[in-house]
């Protein structure tokens, strides 16, 4: 994994933890890309941890979720919530790798919307069908149930979770989570095109996503084009930094981390966007606390996000 400052700490069996935080293991989009010019922050695909209350509730199974899972195996938490913001190949191609699903004794509960073509768990059945993978979900050691969600309020594991429709190919939610105990809450806005192609969306869907998002403490939104790009990808289902702080700034957001960072972009391209972002801000008169997702890095939640 590559890791920005210091790795996150790992909760030894014995210590349950007491940290409440936001934790990124998987910060690109699109296609995993290792290397050194993505040391930074990172090469894995998306994969986001909330632990609050001694539980985990993770947001997508990109490539990231391999090392969250060899960290939880060592956790004795007997049930995992994963909530899956839609089923493109970069946010959920790490299930499979997954090592708690190995894990007798575990119970891995899966939400996430269903798409047209097929329910929730046939589209993970079939990228662990013997054709392209070794092991059947079928024959996974541990309980594994899919539940489909769409924009219904839902708790499970003391997380309150409400979902909103994004602008994107395919069905795909983002996600409100108020986290317990005192209710900090977290915005999982991936894959969201904020600007242009509106996918069947009404007219007020910016403005009730600006409701939705109202006042909350730490907002994870798509951060992946380029300025110049976004005009000229239209339909393709993604927004820009600067976008993503006038989001921010609209809901009245307390934090706003870039995430799903292009494959295309160099750890010195990130940096230079987020640079970009905090001065469009400061331009904006905002107060806002703006970074760009780095692998390994951790946003605590106990105070002051
Ligand atoms: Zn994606
Ligand atoms: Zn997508």
């Amino acid at each position: 994994m590559n890791v920005v400052g210091a790795p996150p700490t790992l909760h030894s069996p014995k210590e349950p933890p007491t940290l409440n935080r936001v934790t990124f293991w998987g910060t690109r989009g699109s296609i995993p890309v290792p290397g050194e010019s993505t040391r930074q922050f990172g090469g894995n695909t998306a994969c986001v941890e909330i632990e609050a209350n001694g539980k985990s509730l993770i947001l997508d199974a990109g490539t990231g979720i391999r090392t969250l899972g060899n960290a939880l195996a060592h956790r004795e938490e007997p049930e995992v919530d994963l909530v899956l913001s839609h089923t493109h190949w970069d946010h959920i191609q790490g299930l499979p790798f997954f090592a708690p699903l190995y894990q007798s004794g575990r119970t891995l509960r899966i939400w996430g919307p269903r798409q047209d073509q097929a329910p929730l768990a046939t589209i993970l059945g079939n990228q662990m069908d013997p054709s392209v993978f070794p092991v059947p979900i079928s024959e996974v050691s541990a309980s594994v149930h899919v539940m489909e969600i769409d924009t219904e309020r839902f708790t499970t594991g003391g997380f309150g979770i409400e979902a909103y429709p994004l602008r994107h190919p395919g069905r795909t939610l983002g996600f409100r989570v108020s986290c317990p105990p005192e209710g900090k809450t977290v915005a999982y806005v991936t894959d969201n095109e904020l600007v242009g192609a509106h996918y069947g969306t009404p007219p007020e869907w910016r403005d009730g996503l600006v409701h939705f998002l109202q006042g909350v403490d730490v907002l994870i939104h798509d951060a992946m084009y380029l300025p110049d790009h976004v005009g000229q990808r239209v339909g393709w289902g993604h927004s820009s930094p600067r976008q993503a702080v006038d989001l921010a700034a609209e809901a009245g957001c307390h934090r706003l981390v870039l995430f799903h960072h292009d494959p295309d972009h160099d750890d010195t391209t990130v940096a230079r966007l987020a640079d970009d972002s905090r001065q469009y801000a400061g331009r904006l008169g905002v107060s806002l606390t703006i970074d760009a997702a780095a692998e390994g890095w951790s946003v605590p939640l106990n105070s002051g996000v």
